[in-house]
């Protein structure tokens, strides 16, 4: 099994050579780097396949990794090359209802889990999404490109 920091290394090299790459063919502008390099980071050390076991990322997600841990068996669909990360932003969607349910509880002493919060934080994502489409695409991107180069790496040591 390859260690979170072989996985690390792995992943800021080819970041490096995607960066030279970009810097030739200017593909993205550099707002839309940071866009990506933000989110390759965020799949490269926290949101990565190894969330289905008990693994460096799922140390620093802590209480939040748990029921991805016991939705997922270790290398399953967790470590499919397009179902993986699909089923974490899914799984992150519904935590941050969850937990924009929970503050607008808190906040505006709502019944908490009623149908017009959960459809207002539901709103609030997708007019986000709408919003910032480019840079939606592009942060998914760096999720899955991260993605993606930890499960080649799996495969191939
Ligand atoms: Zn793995």
């Amino acid at each position: 099994m390859t260690s979170y920091i072989n996985h690390s290394i792995f992943n800021v090299v080819i970041l490096s050579l995607l960066f030279v790459f970009n810097q030739e063919y200017n593909i993205i502008d550099i707002n839309g780097s940071l866009v990506f390099f933000i989110f390759f980071m965020i799949g490269t050390f926290i949101v990565n396949p190894d969330m289905d076991t008990k693994s460096k990322s799922s140390n620093i997600l802590g209480i939040f990794s748990v029921p991805y841990r016991r939705f997922f068996r270790h290398r399953g669909m967790s470590h499919h090359w397009m179902y993986g990360i699909i089923t974490r932003i899914i799984y992150f969607t519904i935590l941050m209802i969850i937990l924009g349910s929970i503050i607008l509880f808190v906040l505006k002493g709502e019944q908490i889990f009623n149908n017009n919060n959960i459809y207002y934080v539901y709103d609030i994502i997708i007019q986000y999404l709408s919003d910032n489409k480019n840079n939606v695409i592009i942060a998914y991107n760096g999720l899955f490109i991260s993605n993606l180069l930890h499960i080649v790496l799996d495969k191939i040591t």
